[in-house]
């Protein structure tokens, strides 16, 4: 993918994020740079950060997301420091079915201080961007949060011995994904469906981690779909935001397949971590509540993109192909959420 998207982001954006010699490369993911003929200058420059103003998040958001499946670019090293661990909370909220905020342990990190014009950028992307204490900053809004989301992850995910992976939520609070022994190419014998990022990020990186790839990936595409609608609401845009290949879903459907590998090749890992079964849940909850309800139904993506997430969303539903998937959710979560989240019971 990236070998014909990169030119056109070439062209659309004044930093070329993807495609940037000077942007050092995430560990496990030269693949994508390497096939643009990037020379790798190895672990270390620190990108320029000279296009952001010092007091602000936000850049100008470009008229459309540009939202290609991109090379990551690599964040700056985690730093052991984080806040305090907060209890599970016990105020778990709906009684249909499965509830991930009853397992789950929330960790929560600081804010960083630093303003954001949330009016112009909207209240999601803020809130990454100001609890990053490095964000990406370039003239992409929607790589901005994007990569910051990666970045965060990173500043936070050795704060527990198992260097287990930070996934955000929101308002400071995030849960650590447990790492499996299981890795990338584990997965692949459970996804019978392959959308736009597979090549990028499945078949192009065999040996990566699972929460760095494929539930790490999730979140940055989800936040930055957030962002997107956020944007679009204050700027009075309902329909035809054109770009974003709205990897929240595709992801949906990758980490439910990953799920169905663990519980086929690892199968006491998922009894054994709960969190790992509730962070997908806070996901698949949030795609659904926002890509879904917010963007997809209403019309609010380019036409071809609602109908591609939707009948992504239908063959996980419904296809002969998926029931594996489905067999793992159903005894994973139970009927009544998989019935109230993805519409199978
Ligand atoms: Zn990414």
């Amino acid at each position: 993918m990236l070998r014909s998207d990169c030119p056109v982001i070439f062209f659309l954006l004044v930093g070329l994020v993807g495609c940037d010699a000077n942007v050092p490369r995430r560990p496990g993911s030269n693949a994508d740079l390497r096939s643009l003929g990037v020379v790798d200058g190895g672990p270390g420059p620190t990108f320029d950060r000279g296009l952001a103003p010092a007091t602000d998040l936000g850049l100008a958001p470009r008229a459309d997301f540009a939202s290609a499946p991109r090379a990551d670019v690599t964040p700056a090293p985690p730093r052991p420091d984080s806040g305090p661990i907060v209890p599970p909370r016990a105020d778990a909220g709906s009684s249909a079915g499965y509830d991930y905020r009853k397992s789950i342990t929330w960790h929560s990190i600081s804010s960083s201080g630093k303003s954001c014009d949330a009016k112009r950028y909207g209240p999601y992307y803020c809130d990454v961007m100001g609890h990053t204490k490095s964000p990406y900053l370039s003239s992409d809004t929607m790589t901005n949060v994007h990569e910051s989301q990666h970045f965060m992850a990173h500043e936070n995910d050795r704060a527990t011995a198992a260097s287990d992976k930070f996934i955000y939520f929101r308002g400071g609070k995030g849960a650590f994904f447990p790492e499996p022994n299981l890795k990338t190419s584990g997965i692949v014998s459970s996804i019978t469906f392959k959308g736009t990022t597979y090549n990028t990020y499945i078949a192009s990186r065999p040996s990566q981690s699972l929460g760095e790839n494929i539930v790490d990936e999730w979140r940055a595409y989800l936040t930055e779909e957030i962002a997107a609608i956020e944007i679009a609401a204050g700027k009075g845009q309902t329909s035809g935001i054109n770009g974003l290949v709205l990897g929240g879903v595709e992801y949906l459907y990758y980490n439910a397949a990953m799920l169905h590998a663990l519980q086929t090749k690892e199968p006491n890992f998922l009894a054994q971590y709960p969190q790992a079964k509730a962070v997908f849940a806070m996901l698949a909850e949030e795609t659904i509540a926002w890509t879904v309800d917010r963007g997809v139904k209403k019309g609010l993506f380019f036409s071809l993109t609602n109908a591609k997430a939707q009948s992504t969303l239908t063959n996980l539903a419904t296809a002969a192909s998926q029931a594996h998937i489905r067999g793992t959710l159903r005894s994973l979560y139970g009927s009544a959420w998989t019935s109230r989240v993805l519409g199978f019971k």
